[in-house]
């Protein structure tokens, strides 16, 4: 059995009965984390030491041997001294990966938990629940999970050729691989090749799972795939892209910068195989 990692992240839902020593406290007002203005994110000995008086508080589990809390922060409340709050997006790809992971778990959380204070059916106010993690309406139990919206994404190629395309709303000239939401009672697979088709007109032949990635923003699971050109010619679909094109190895155009998101890794992959050949 492969040793645990010193940093996994273990969910619960209670914290351990003796905890004492230092936590990591993810504060978040709305999607901007409370960081230390140096960037630096540190486990702090207690949640009252933060300076801010939380809304509200989850607990999120364990990251390594560090208990993780989740807190909200109401949008009128200014940072302490030395803190600042900071756009958890633009911290994509500078934080640990680990402490990443964990914030995007804790944004999540925090947001649901704003979000699904009252039943969605009935109106009454929700509580929440201690074996799992939920808020129920006591009126008619009504359950209201974390929202997980999953999306596919997709590196679609021809030999040695990559489909990529650009949004309106893309920085000048960046281009990306294609991706969309599943739709209700689609399978992850049919929305692959539904959402090529649409975007670009392309049909797709073998896909192959690639990887996934959470992506808290606001609760999207990203779902990675490859697949193969099977067929069709390039054209644009619902106004969804302003543009799309097939781009070789070595002529590949702008494309965001980093590697901190699945679409990186995904166009990272293709020209790297493409490099391991020559
Ligand atoms: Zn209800």
């Amino acid at each position: 059995m492969a040793a645990r990692s010193l940093r996994e992240f273990r969910s619960a839902l209670t914290p351990p009965a003796a905890a004492q020593g230092p936590v990591f406290v993810f504060a978040f007002r709305r999607r901007e984390l409370l960081l230390p203005v140096t960037g630096s994110f540190a486990p702090v000995d207690a949640i009252g030491l933060l300076g801010v008086t939380p809304e509200r508080t989850h607990y999120l589990g364990t990251l390594g041997e560090t208990p993780c809390w989740c807190v909200e922060i109401a949008p009128d409340v200014e940072p302490p001294a030395g803190m600042a709050f900071r756009d958890l997006r633009a911290l994509y790809g500078r934080l640990e990966p680990e402490v990443q992971d964990a914030a995007s778990r804790a944004v999540q959380i925090v947001e649901w938990d704003r979000t699904h204070r009252f039943c969605g059916a009935c109106g009454a106010p929700t509580v929440v629940e201690e074996r799992e993690r939920a808020r129920t309406c006591p009126a008619c139990r009504l359950s209201q999970f974390p929202r997980l919206a999953p999306a596919i994404i997709v590196a679609v190629e021809r030999d040695d050729e990559i489909l990529l395309g650009r949004s309106a709303h893309f920085p000048p000239g960046i281009y990306s691989v294609l991706a969309g939401f599943v739709e209700a009672g689609e399978s992850v697979e049919a929305a692959v090749r539904r959402e090529v088709a649409e975007e670009s007109g392309i049909e797709v032949g073998a896909i192959r799972y690639f990887g996934s990635q959470p992506w808290p923003f606001p609760h999207s699971l990203m779902l990675g795939f490859q697949a193969d050109y099977a067929g069709g010619a390039l054209r644009l679909g619902d106004a969804e892209l302003e543009d799309a094109d097939w781009f070789r190895r070595d002529e590949m155009p702008s494309l965001f910068p980093g590697n901190a998101s699945i679409a990186q890794w995904l166009i990272r992959d293709f020209v790297e195989r493409g490099r391991r050949r020559a």
